[in-house]
């Protein structure tokens, strides 16, 4: 509600509470002199009730009260005023004593008309009362109205107030729950900023940790490169260093290598041992006199003496000296005599090619010597093992200077001058097959190979009845020596000792090859165990031990010319006229190294063929 509205409200209760007491006042009034004031004051009458007192009002009149009034003060200056303005500030005297009594101060100026007028009558009085109090009903009718309408407008207002109130309290709730959200939020977010300071700090903590770190890593990323830096002149400098001392060691090999040869050249390309075995436990024979006259650090001589009775009864001692490049006695170990067979093993690895014999008697030890005893202790083991793993070391060395080897061996058997392979897995059908050896002059090996077709299956070669093994470790080795003895025993029973007669012969093909040097290197090393040499005396000789005396005799027969042809450097050697020649061809001649190793009986009863081993190997000797 506005301003002015609420004081139009108030305005028309003061009024409507002057006209109601009004009536009444003037009902019990006694003709009452009405005086009209002259400024804009009313003047309210009361009857004073007997004995009492009465208390005249001042109230305000109303607009268009004044206005009548004023149209009245106007009709009293144009002398027809019928009232006396009184001074609104001046108050009903009280009556001293009982009864009526009608008091009027005036303040203002009174005008006086010329002529008194007459009294209004009672009636007029009246009149002019119930007019005004007409007017002011109708003015009290139109203020009311406005006052209902204001009403009516104030409770519209008040309603949409309300409505605007319950709005603003809804708006308000929803507020509020959006400020608790908010609050919820601005918490969480709090929260989110406080584990984020948390985190913050660790990191920055961590951060602090890790720079140091880094600036560590640094140093020491400094230091290692400046350790780096160094190392590489170092490896730079070992890099030369090594490619020359490459260059002096390759030199050096070749200068050893031609050492070597010459060595073994001045010694003899063909040389012959002489080895006598222990007698053994299981013999009580008397043992033939032999002797080793120790001359030189070498021992290169054996003495045999023999006793012969005449026909007077007379015995005869015959005394025969033998000297070979070397003579091993009975307390000989296999290291001995293989410290002399490594001087071939190391040219074959050079690349040359070697043949090492063993010639005797059955029971001389030939086999002994090259493969060892049945059951072989490190000690007792023979050639054959000892020559295959020192080719193994020597070829493990000569991988620094990038060399790249390989071996191959054969185990076969000679016998009655035809070829069978002991690595067969049907030795059987070796009877009645020619083998054919095969020689590669460029260079200078052999193979022996027939006309059927091979295949490989688990690193061996099979032809059939023909195994090239590849011998790549130790153990491959051991066991084709097992099987290739298994062979010999199996024949050895069928053929009445066959073992003995024929010539064994392991051949191992090494082939080195050297990509920095663009050089490839091939050597041959046989290691055969020949045939027993004893000869079978004339009344024995029948069947098939006849004809394995003249296989044998034959070969060894041609043997023996062949190596003496090969000490003269004779351009006429007949290699063909044997198998076992043709089949060592290239390890017989040319730059090949040949040991004859004669191995020799203690007993005086082989004392017969122990002369016979002596006196052939001093024939291949001999051209010394
Ligand atoms: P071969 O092969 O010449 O017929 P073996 O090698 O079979 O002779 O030797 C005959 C026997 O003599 C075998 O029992 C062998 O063990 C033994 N024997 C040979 N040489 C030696 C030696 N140096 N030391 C010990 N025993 C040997
Ligand atoms: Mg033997």
């Amino acid at each position: 509600m506005s301003l002015n509205n609420r004081k139009a409200s108030k305005l028309p209760t003061s009024r409507i509470q002057a006209v109601l007491n009004s009536p009444r006042k003037i009902k019990n009034a006694q003709a009452p002199s009405v005086k009209r004031p002259v400024s804009s004051t009313s003047i309210s009458v009361t009857r004073e009730p007997p004995g009492g007192k009465c208390i005249g009002t001042k109230n305000k009149t109303s607009t268009s009260s004044l206005k009548r009034k004023n149209n009245d003060t106007t009709k009293e200056n144009g002398r027809n005023v019928r009232s006396i303005p009184f001074d609104s500030g001046r108050t009903t005297q009280r009556a001293p004593t009982g009864g009526t009594k009608k008091s009027i101060n005036v303040r203002s100026r009174i005008q006086y008309p010329p002529p008194p007028p007459q009294p209004p009558s009672q009636a007029e009085i009246l009149q002019e009362k119930n007019a005004i109090l007409r007017d002011e009903i109708q003015q009290l009718k139109k203020e009311r109205d406005e006052v209902t309408t204001l009403n009516i407008q104030s409770r519209n207002e008040v309603q949409e107030m309300k409505r605007s109130k319950d709005e603003y309290i809804a708006e308000i709730a929803k507020i509020g729950v959006r400020v608790d959200n908010a609050q919820a939020r601005k918490r969480e977010v709090e929260g989110k900023i406080s584990d984020l300071r948390k985190k913050c700090e660790v990191l920055s903590d961590e951060k602090f940790e890790l720079t140091s770190q880094v600036e560590i890593y640094k140093k020491e990323f400094e230091t290692a490169q400046n350790s780096i830096q160094e190392q590489d002149e170092k490896m730079e400098y070992n890099l030369n260093f090594s490619q020359e001392l490459t260059t002096k060691l390759q030199e050096h090999e070749y200068l050893r290598r031609d050492l070597h040869n010459l060595v073994q050249d001045l010694k003899g390309n063909i040389r012959v041992f002489c080895r006598v075995r222990p007698p053994l436990e299981s013999e009580s024979d008397d043992l033939a006199d032999l002797k080793y006259p120790k001359e030189s650090p070498v021992n290169r001589k054996i003495s045999l003496t023999s006793t012969t009775t005449n026909y007077l009864g007379r015995k005869k001692e015959r005394l025969k000296d033998y000297e070979f490049d070397q003579v091993f006695g009975p307390e000989t170990t296999q290291k001995d005599i293989f410290n002399e067979v490594a001087h071939i093993v190391q040219s074959v690895v050079d690349g040359y090619n070697g043949c090492i014999f063993a010639y005797g008697q059955t029971g001389a030890g030939k086999t002994y010597t090259m493969a060892g005893p049945n059951n072989p202790t490190p000690e007792t083991e023979g050639m054959i093992p000892r020559a295959v793993r020192l080719i193994y070391d020597l070829i493990q060395n000569l991988k620094a200077q990038c060399w790249v080897f390989k071996m191959e061996g054969q185990f076969i058997e000679i016998y009655n001058d035809t070829i069978r392979d002991l690595l067969s897995t049907n030795p059987s059908h070796s009877n009645g097959i020619k083998y054919k050896p095969e020689h590669d002059e460029n260079t200078g090996t052999t193979k022996i190979l027939n006309a059927k077709t091979g295949k490989f299956t688990n690193r061996i070669l099979f032809d059939k009845n023909f195994v090239l093994v590849n011998l790549d470790s130790p153990d491959t080795l051991n066991r084709a020596l097992k099987i290739s003895a298994q062979n010999r025993a199996v024949a050895a029973t069928k053929c009445n000792a066959r073992s003995s007669r024929s010539h064994s012969v392991f051949m191992i093909r090494l082939t080195g090859i050297n990509e920095n040097l663009k050089e490839q290197r091939v050597g041959s090393l046989n290691l055969i165990d020949l045939a027993g040499s004893e000869r079978l005396s004339k009344s024995e000789s029948k069947g098939d031990q006849l004809q394995e005396a003249k296989y044998i005799n034959s070969s060894l027969s041609h043997l023996k010319t062949v190596i003496e042809k090969l000490r003269k450097d004779s351009n006429h050697v007949n290699f063909r006229d044997s198998p076992l020649t043709w089949l060592l061809k290239n390890s017989l001649g040319g730059k090949a190294k040949v040991l004859m190793l004669v191995n020799i009986s203690p007993l005086e009863s082989s004392r017969s063929e122990t002369e016979s081993s002596l006196d052939f190997a001093t024939c291949v000797n001999a051209t010394h």
